[in-house]
């Protein structure tokens, strides 16, 4: 596994597989790795002739300067997971190699980036979108893999690899949980034992949701999560939204959308968790 931290040096040897026309998977990620992670990494390797991980904390997604300040950062432990996993490739550069002017361009995703954590994380989109339309020239990957959990952002990179004719393949990724249901997240090493505690029952109360999605109305299953999600210690939902799974809008009834998925964000304590849950 050879860790690169400037583009020429990574192109150098991308280029390999480019001029050979073999395919490459990449899995951009923030690093603080964990099995959801390499569960990605994994799919790109049975699918590419090489996998590249990048790490880096983008700084333009973060609207909540605390929350880029504390996001956790452990690249010893991290690099030493990609290398059990077999990774070929690391990319993991500073600030200024990715955006040397500063200059972060704006993106008008329509609908699809209006709710949800669009509406509660304003910009939120904008970085993602430029950080990973930069990594795409750079890496110029056949493959990338992006996990389910992050049910919006999903939807977005689709539509900009759509809206920019970006000669890439968008892998969708299930979720994958602790043995509890909690969605793995870099986040949850930042939670109390209690909040931990009071984490569990997220993914508990939604699928009560869903076990029953068919005797009530969707505002009453939204309501129901809401209620039962807040009055568990330290937690506190910002959203629960049942909605189309192609749209991202929400829906009034389960008979408007073909597929539908619940997505949420919810405060444990000071720590903003996001899950996703299909209905159908
Ligand atoms: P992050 O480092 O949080 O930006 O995540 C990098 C990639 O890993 C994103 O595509 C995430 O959706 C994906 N990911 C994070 N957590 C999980 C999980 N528990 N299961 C599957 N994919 C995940």
């Amino acid at each position: 596994m050879k860790v690169h931290t400037s583009i020429i040096d990574l192109k150098g040897d991308l280029n390999k597989f480019l001029f050979k026309k073999q395919k490459i998977g990449f899995v951009p990620t923030m690093g603080a790795l964990h099995s959801g992670h390499i569960s990605l990494v994994e799919k790109s390797k049975s699918e590419n002739h090489c996998t590249i991980v990048s790490i880096f904390v983008n700084p333009f997604q973060f609207n909540n300067p605390s929350d880029l300040e504390k996001y956790p950062r452990n690249p010893e432990k991290d690099f030493a997971m990609l290398e059990k996993a077999e990774v070929d490739f690391v990319f993991s550069p500073e600030v200024s190699e990715i955006y040397p002017d500063k200059n972060v361009e704006t993106y008008d995703f329509g609908d699809l980036a209006n709710v949800m954590e669009g509406e509660f994380r304003p910009g939120h989109f904008d970085g993602v979108a430029a950080v990973v339309r930069r990594f795409f020239s750079i890496v110029e990957p056949t493959n990338a893999y992006f996990g389910e959990k992050d049910f919006q952002q999903l939807a977005i990179i689709k539509k900009m690899v759509n809206d920019y004719s970006i000669p890439v393949n968008i892998v969708a990724c299930p979720i994958i949980r602790e043995k509890d249901g909690l969605a793995m997240s870099s986040r949850n090493m930042r939670l109390s034992e209690e909040e931990r505690k009071s984490a569990k029952e997220i993914f508990k109360i939604v699928s009560e949701a869903k076990n029953n999605m068919n005797s009530f109305e969707v505002k009453e299953l939204e309501r129901f999560v809401v209620n039962q999600i807040n009055q568990i210690p330290y937690l506190k939902t910002e959203y629960f939204q049942i909605v189309d799974s192609e749209t991202l809008q929400p829906i009034d009834s389960l008979n408007d959308a073909k597929s539908i998925t619940a997505c949420l964000a919810v405060f444990a304590g000071d720590i903003r968790l996001i899950d996703s849950i299909k209905f159908k």
